[in-house]
């Protein structure tokens, strides 16, 4: 089984309430597990953006930094707690693969937004991208995915 996030296959569930609709993913959909972090961490949708302070996904499971929304709020507990909520999961199917959204604060996989709300990215995980990659899981972005390289994934993951 591959985990998606549930944004880039029309679920929407982002922080403005839209998606993030991939058409190549949707095609094969029927192949992948869908899941939103920052839902299951009990946020809800519509919601502030948010972006990571002082760090990535792997400073923030640490201690060493924070999630804190356009507002001012800090919500590094749902972060944190929603991606235990996807580790159990993926624990629970044995999932070692994962697609998730690129640049996301919970879903990035290489890049995310810096912190200060201004459209500039820096290289870091998101929460959950970071707490996946610990575990073994082997994290791409929607970015990394062509067509070929999607379905040798799925060949190789679909019967676990
Ligand atoms: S937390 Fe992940 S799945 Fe949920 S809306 Fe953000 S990028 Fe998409």
């Amino acid at each position: 089984m591959i985990l998606i996030s549930a944004c880039l296959l029309g679920n929407k569930v982002k922080y403005n309430g839209e998606a993030n609709d991939n058409a190549l993913l949707m095609r094969y959909g029927r192949y992948m597990t869908a899941i939103c972090p920052e839902c299951l961490g009990g946020l809800p949708i519509p919601r502030p953006p948010a972006e990571l302070q002082d760090g990535d996904g792997q400073a923030v499971l640490k201690g060493d930094a924070y999630v804190m929304n356009k507002d001012g709020g800090i919500i590094t507990d749902n972060f944190i707690a929603g991606a235990q909520k996807v580790l159990e999961f993926v624990k629970k199917h044995r999932i070692r693969v994962a697609i998730l959204k690129a640049n996301s604060p919970s879903c990035g996989n290489a890049m995310i937004y810096d912190g200060k709300f201004n459209g500039n990215k820096i290289e870091g995980q998101g929460v959950t991208a970071a707490l996946l990659a610990q575990h073994g899981v082997k994290v791409y972005s929607e970015k990394d995915i062509d067509e070929d390289t999607l379905q040798k994934l799925i060949a190789m993951y679909r019967e676990e």
